[in-house]
């Protein structure tokens, strides 16, 4: 019978990649503590209106892209394609807003795409975000940057591209979709097929493609910032202005625009050229409209989600993370040393040592040499004698140099045992 597999575009990460995983994770936490971003936990799934009303059907991601299911009760649920839809929600549920202020929040966790899986880029993957939910400040703007900056630069990411536009507000999107499909139209047998399915449903899509033919094509459509009013003008050059003083080199891309509709303004990539064609690590934006539209009251907010698959992939070529050791190894032999040593385990964990107790039963040889490779510093033996005499033996690894102890010592020397510890890594 052929053995079952994961899912297509899924991965297990398996303890030697959890260690890069963890160092991701620990990094994003201290930046975002810098910043005072707290953390959210928002559901896997969602009810599947959510993801309509807020990312807007004409987009891939709800159009092509979402794990929709209908759960026994008969309530369509989707598994969340992306959070900020998520967290819109929760701030109106739980009326988070009304506490006054600025709520910055953030997020880690696995999203949901039917998408052709390839080389950073799967069905489940995962996206650490944060959200800033209350402040219409350009200022918000750039501060959510300079904390993706943060974030990359505390990964080790040489040379992060930052890549910046303005799509306006609503208004200025309604006037320029018409300049958009006045130019595209004499175009239209040209186009790539979904660019043509667009041209109707979504048109600024277009813009995002990348087909070659299209490329060329759109290369001298009319651009957004000519359609924008000068409120949306002066607001895209404060942000530029509050990035250059905050030293942020940043490109202008007259053609970047955002998968989801929810965007307003300020839509920002940030790209790791190493990554090829997948190169997008953090993307996100502005997007005043999508609380009012989740059914809350006006709450302007900006935000982005940065790809944990294609972070991994740049920190891991920057070296190894060490994979955390325990302090020791217990190895033991015979019934009543193996009891003992059980309980030496337990005694030594609740005293604050991280401890591996060998459960082999093998020969000492083979439980030293696995004492060797666990990475830990000293390793405890019981066998016979000691079982009889009530001590254990305890072998430093890297010096060699042994001592012998009673066992219902061991919490009255623990304070020397962490000290010596503590010297090894210093
Ligand atoms: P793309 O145009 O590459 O499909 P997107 O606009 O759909 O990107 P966002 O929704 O903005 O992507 O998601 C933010 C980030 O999440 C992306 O820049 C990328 O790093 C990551 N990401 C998105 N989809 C996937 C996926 N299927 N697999 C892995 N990472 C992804
Ligand atoms: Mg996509």
């Amino acid at each position: 019978m052929a053995t079952v597999q994961a899912p297509r575009g899924t991965k297990d990460i398996l303890p030697e990649d959890v260690v890069y995983w963890q160092y991701i994770e620990a990094i994003a936490r201290s930046t975002f503590r810098s910043a005072a971003y707290q953390e959210i936990r928002t559901p896997i799934f969602e009810q599947t209106n959510l993801f309509e009303r807020g990312i807007g059907e004409a987009t891939d991601v709800v159009g092509k892209e979402m794990y929709t299911f209908t759960d026994r009760g008969d309530r369509s649920l989707t598994l969340r394609p992306e959070n900020t839809a998520g967290v819109a929600r929760a701030l109106i549920e739980h009326n988070l807003q009304a506490q006054g202020g600025v709520q910055r929040l953030w997020y880690s966790g696995p999203m949901f795409r039917y998408e052709r899986p390839k080389a950073g880029r799967q069905r489940q993957f995962h996206q650490i975000g944060v959200e800033v939910l209350g402040s219409a400040s350009p200022r918000a703007d750039a501060e959510a940057i300079a904390v993706a900056m943060n974030f990359l630069a505390a990964l080790g990411l040489k040379t992060p591209q930052l890549m910046f536009n303005s799509i306006g507000s609503f208004e200025d999107r309604k006037a320029y979709r018409e300049a958009l499909v006045d130019y595209l139209t004499p175009y239209k047998d040209d186009l790539d097929s979904d660019s043509q399915d667009r041209l109707t449903r979504n048109p600024l899509r277009i813009l995002d493609t990348k087909v070659e033919r299209t490329r060329e094509i759109i290369q001298d459509a009319p651009t957004l910032i000519q359609q924008m009013s000068s409120e949306s003008i002066q607001r895209f050059e404060q942000v530029q202005q509050l990035l250059t003083d905050l030293g942020l080199a940043y490109t202008i891309d007259p053609q970047l625009v955002r998968g989801l509709d929810y965007y307003t303004h300020t839509v920002f990539e940030i790209q790791a050229e190493e990554l090829g064609t997948e190169a997008t690590v953090c993307a996100g934006g502005r997007y005043d409209g999508l609380v009012e539209q989740l059914g809350g009251t006006e709450v302007p907010a900006v935000g982005w989600a940065s790809g944990v698959e294609r972070l991994l992939l740049l920190v891991k070529e920057h070296g190894a993370v060490p994979a955390q050791a325990v302090d020791f190894y217990v190895v033991s032999r015979g019934d009543r040393a193996e009891a003992n040593a059980l309980a030496l385990s337990q005694t030594l964990r609740k005293l604050g040592f991280a401890v591996e107790l060998d459960l082999s039963g093998s020969a000492f040889g083979k439980q030293f040499k696995r004492a060797d490779r666990s990475g830990a510093a000293a390793c405890f033996t019981l066998g016979d004698a000691e079982a009889e005499q009530g001590t254990v033996q305890i072998k430093w690894l890297a010096s060699g140099d042994q001592e012998e102890m009673k066992q219902d010592e061991i919490e009255a020397i623990a304070p020397n045992l962490r000290q010596k510890l503590d010297q090894l890594v210093s």
